[in-house]
């Protein structure tokens, strides 16, 4: 039994302003680098969801045209690359609409998905998945079902989930993919694990978590370029240039071949099928406030 080939995800980003100052330009380097991707992608024969900051889409639109032209499904990763919880659920709400905007009069496209920056939505931000689905989104990929310092929700679940939002919306999540070992779930869908767990063993780790819940991955175009930090003209520290720097050398090879052993679908593909979905409910504490979470019919 499998769940089916992973779901791919690219936050479609230049790391100077998502990462380093929200406030410094895109870049072309970072047009660059998707369209590098693009041809990856090409090659490979994979069609997946990209989740594309809506400053990019302003500065390359037809970057953006090109990969909806190519099948790619193009979903929301806000306007600015703030985290949810440093805004307003006024801000919140005016980013992500914007971004979805820029994006749908770019491609024609209604976009049906988001995916929070830094995977920001937390306990306290819970009330982002009521903006989202008052904002018409239909699906969310932003929760990472672990504990660590800066993100995550330890106890969300790894599966699907539909969110019960008051007054009969509702919403749909799709974690990033974890690996439940040792009582506890570890992040194996992309980031620092992907580049830097040896590829022979980041690979069965994903296989086997296949085997019980749909596995999605997500990388940045970045990821695929080894030459940023040696040419990027910022005065960026070591400790920041390794921790982000490290494993992209390898970070091709790796992707070429899992996404040749496992292929790859958009999130589109995955809720076209009979998705099992567990479900949560989110009950407004008060008028106004913040939500908490339940599970539902428990
Ligand atoms: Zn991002």
């Amino acid at each position: 039994m499998s769940c089916g080939r992973p779901v791919i995800t690219v936050d479609v980003e230049d790391w100077p302003q998502s990462t380093w100052d929200r406030n410094l330009p895109v870049t072309a380097r970072a047009a660059e680098n998707m369209i590098r991707l693009m041809g990856i992608l090409n090659e490979a024969g994979v069609k997946v969801t990209l989740f594309v900051l809506g400053k990019f889409a302003e500065c390359f639109p037809d970057v953006v045209r090109a990969l909806s032209e190519q099948g790619h499904e193009i979903a929301s990763h806000g306007y600015g690359h703030v985290e949810i919880f440093r805004q307003s659920r006024e801000e919140f709400r005016e980013d992500v609409v914007r971004s979805k905007e820029i994006l749908e009069e770019i491609t024609g496209v209604p976009v049906r998905g988001y995916r929070a920056p830094d995977f920001s939505i937390l306990r306290n931000s819970l009330w982002a998945f009521d903006v989202l689905a008052d904002s018409g989104f239909e699906f969310d990929s932003s929760v990472v079902p672990i504990r660590h310092p800066r993100y995550g929700i330890p106890d969300w679940p790894r599966e699907p989930t539909r969110v019960h939002l008051p007054g009969q919306r509702s919403i749909l999540e799709f974690p990033l993919a974890t690996y439940r070992v040792f009582g506890k779930n570890w992040p194996i869908g992309g980031g620092g694990y992907f580049r830097l767990l040896p590829g022979v063993i980041a690979r069965r780790l994903a296989r086997r978590s296949m085997l019980s819940v749909p596995f999605v991955f997500y990388c940045h175009p970045y990821e695929f370029d080894p030459w940023e930090f040696g040419e990027i003209g910022l005065e960026i520290p070591l400790r920041v240039r390794l921790h982000q720097g490290l494993g992209r050398g390898r970070f091709e090879a790796r992707f070429r071949r899992f996404v040749s052993e496992f292929g790859g679908r958009r999130m589109l593909d995955l809720i076209q099928q009979a998705v099992q979905y567990t479900d949560l409910e989110l009950k407004a504490v008060a008028p106004g406030s913040g939500f908490e979470l339940m599970s539902r019919g428990v």
